[in-house]
């Protein structure tokens, strides 16, 4: 029996080890360790991956989506339309400047935004819709950008999970008014800790970041609004830039282990990810959707496979979101979802070896649960 964890840093530091290991070298010698050449320089390569006119490093994804939205003028009691069906950090990321989450319901093929039930929960206080391009893949943006365009809404797009994905030849980041990365260290790009990107190709966007990130200050001991403290620090810059120029590959690998995934599975009737039309999906995770889902976790745990929920309680179901509950509607192809998804391990360093294994302990469980 082989036993596969769901991911695994080590393997990626051990065939990266050199490049790391003096990417902190240098940054111990230079003795600097805030905002300097090490975050520029990242944020510059970040951008140009994009394709974006400018990227401004932050301390971390939730953090990159709250200063986006600052930096956007979105304010407190300000409504952002956004899914319940995400990480709670893109909902924390509002919470933490009293912006009201408005949540809308998920396509069921896609698992992303469904641009369907927008214009139904616009409201006079609405200023912004909040895609998540959810694990991976992008939201349908042409109907939300048009959407927008219509209300005078703003566009911040939610990248934590969609390095390097595409919709219709544009990059996530790209298509919105601004867009939040997060570095977390087991994305499609990892930081060894915290980390987070705002990317836009509004200067004015860039330079208001660039002001609350560091508590609004524009030369030393000078702040001309209020601010945070929300840096990308030099050490996590300097190992990301060691990192970027292998994500096109990994993103290559993800795809190829989730298409092996897909043609193994889908003659077994499984029900696999769904490629919306014209998306490249990064595949961050591969969600499987399966009736008996919690059995179907046991026995794959048995089998030596990790598996993880993303996510088993959607954000508006969460105690502590419980005021932002959808009143009279509710959200079914969220809450039916969330009883039904299993992520299995996908990730770029999985040997074709344990693709094998995971692809016949998948297809055995299912034959045994049917
Ligand atoms: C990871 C993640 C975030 C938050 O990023 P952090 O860097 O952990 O703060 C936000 N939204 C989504 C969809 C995520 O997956």
């Amino acid at each position: 029996m082989m036993t596969i964890p769901f991911g695994d840093a080590k393997r990626q530091y051990n065939a990266l080890r050199e490049g790391l290991d003096a990417a902190v070298r240098e940054v111990f010698e230079s003795g600097w360790f805030i905002l300097g050449e090490q975050t520029q320089r990242f944020a510059a390569e970040f951008a140009q991956f994009c394709g974006a006119k400018f990227a401004v490093g932050v301390a971390s994804g939730t953090e990159a989506i709250q200063l986006a939205l600052l930096a956007c003028g979105i304010a407190a009691g300000d409504e952002v339309i956004t899914v319940s069906n995400t990480c709670v950090p893109t909902v924390a990321a509002m919470s933490a400047i009293a912006v009201v989450p408005v949540f809308v319901d998920i396509d069921d093929a896609t698992f992303t935004l469904d641009p369907t039930q927008i214009e139904a929960r616009i409201s006079p206080k609405t200023r912004a819709i909040l895609p998540v391009h959810l694990y991976g893949q992008c939201a349908e943006m042409t109907p939300i950008l048009e959407i927008a365009r219509a209300h005078r809404l703003m566009v911040i797009e939610d990248c934590a999970q969609a390095h390097g994905a595409t919709y219709c030849g544009r990059m996530a980041g790209t298509m919105g008014d601004a867009a939040a990365f997060s570095f977390y260290p087991s994305k499609n790009l990892g930081a060894f800790g915290d980390a987070g990107m705002v990317v836009t190709n509004q200067e004015q966007i860039a330079q208001n970041v660039r002001l609350l990130r560091n508590y609004g200050q524009t030369t030393r001991y000078v702040h001309c609004i209020k601010g945070y403290n929300s840096r990308m620090d030099e050490l996590q810059a300097a190992l990301l830039r060691a990192k970027l120029p292998h994500l096109n590959a990994w993103n290559a690998r993800r795809r190829e282990i989730a298409h092996r995934y897909h043609a193994a599975f889908a003659p077994f009737g499984l029900r696999c990810p769904l490629e919306g039309a014209g998306r490249v999906h990064c595949y961050h995770l591969y969600v499987l959707k399966v009736p008996q889902r919690d059995r179907f976790q046991t026995l794959l745990h048995d089998k030596g496979i990790q598996t993880l929920i993303h996510y088993p309680v959607p954000v508006h179901l969460q105690e502590a979101y419980a005021e932002c509950r959808p009143q009279g509607a509710h959200l079914p192809c969220t809450e039916r979802g969330a009883a039904e998804i299993l992520s299995i391990p996908l990730f770029a360093e999985l040997t074709d070896a344990e693709v094998d294994y995971i692809i016949q302990a998948v297809v055995e469980t299912h034959e045994q649960l049917a």
